[in-house]
């Protein structure tokens, strides 16, 4: 019988340890280059997952050797009864990490109860700390309520929530040393994330700004000493302004490959598993689930693992995909 403590790794070397459990898509903000204006109408196969189900796939992920999952959505903080799920979540044996991605709107209600749940660490996607950019990227999100999050945040007990951060040439270059700021004044990690193509808008190269242009962009201003890696870290390249409490990330998706340390699978709320991002493989894991079945459940997680490709081949030019919306697949 396998445990958490014997790796699970796939075919290319690579340590996979952490999953991306989506729970809904459904979500309060339309930021625009995750979804459309109106939202999501289309259900692919059967619905959202009942609680009792993302359990299920989270215990047998775990019994193969997950050692860390994240909560995403769409906005998980929508879904009534997360809070209760969080914390059958983190008594999974062998779970070593729990942690939840948000749009941040309701924390300022919530962070005390998740902390509580046993939720360990919060990250917070925000892509600008102008009023007026915030609105305009989220189609009217109050980036007062999200501000107000991340304090009530720590507040609770968190550490200063991680901080991702779309940068978009034209829309929110101008704030990258804004964001550096923030991990000397606030202590806030903040993971500087490509624009990815998901919705392949006409155009959508123009809003591509390469990671490195970043970093040069922050040593203008900082110098930038490079971060060790934790166990959990995920394929960014992490970097240090000497003196700040915060780490600066760049994950570079589009202008550089990192799959080589790719170290997780993904489960939308439907139950679809993808190995990679950026491929259209996936499957279905309700036949395993509708009733359930443990051991079925545990075999279709290993196929996921062991067909992880070995590299996605998106680039800005002449890469093809089917369109997703972050919002299905949690980001
Ligand atoms: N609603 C939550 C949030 O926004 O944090 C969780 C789900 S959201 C889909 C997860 C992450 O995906 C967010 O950090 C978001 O910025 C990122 N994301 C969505 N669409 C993206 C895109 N086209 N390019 C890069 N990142 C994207
Ligand atoms: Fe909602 Fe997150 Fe997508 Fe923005 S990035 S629309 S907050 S799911």
């Amino acid at each position: 019988m396998l445990s958490g403590r014997i790796p699970l790794v796939d075919p290319h070397g690579r340590k996979i340890n952490y999953l991306r459990l989506s729970v809904t898509d459904r979500c309060n903000m339309r930021c625009f280059y995750c979804m459309p204006k109106d939202g999501i109408t289309k259900k692919e196969h059967g619905g959202i997952l009942s609680y009792e189900e993302l359990l299920l796939i989270a215990q047998a992920a775990v019994g193969l050797g997950i050692e860390k999952i994240r909560i995403t959505g769409g906005e998980p903080l929508v879904r009534a009864g997360i809070v209760g799920f969080l914390s059958q979540l983190a008594e999974i044996p062998g779970l070593r990490h729990l942690a939840l991605t948000t749009n941040g709107l309701l924390l300022a209600e919530m962070a005390l109860d998740l902390y509580k749940a046993g939720v360990q660490r919060l990250n917070v996607s925000l892509d600008s700390l102008n009023p007026q950019t915030f609105s305009a990227i989220t189609r009217g999100g109050d980036l007062n309520k999200v501000l107000a999050g991340l304090q009530t945040a720590e507040d609770a007990g968190f550490p200063p929530p991680k901080i991702n951060c779309v940068i978009m040439r034209g829309v929110n270059d101008a704030e990258i040393l804004d964001f550096a700021d923030r991990t000397l004044s606030h202590g806030n990690s903040i993971r500087f994330i490509e624009y990815m193509p998901a919705i392949k808008e006409d155009g959508w190269q123009r809003y591509c700004l390469a990671g490195d242009e970043i970093l040069a962009k922050i040593s203008t201003r900082y110098p930038l000493e490079q971060v060790e890696k934790g166990p959990f870290s995920g394929p960014s390249r992490d970097f240090r302004i000497p003196g700040a409490r915060g780490s600066i990330g760049i994950i570079t998706a589009v202008s550089g490959h990192f799959c080589h340390e790719c170290n997780r699978i993904r489960v939308t709320s439907t139950g679809q598993a993808k190995g990679c991002l950026f491929s259209d493989a996936k499957t279905n894991l309700v036949p395993w689930l509708r009733p359930p079945d443990r051991e079925g459940l545990a075999a279709a997680l290993r196929r996921i693992v062991s067909s992880k490709p070995a590299q996605h081949d998106i680039s800005t030019d002449g890469y093809t995909h089917e369109n997703f919306m972050m919002s299905q697949i949690g980001g």
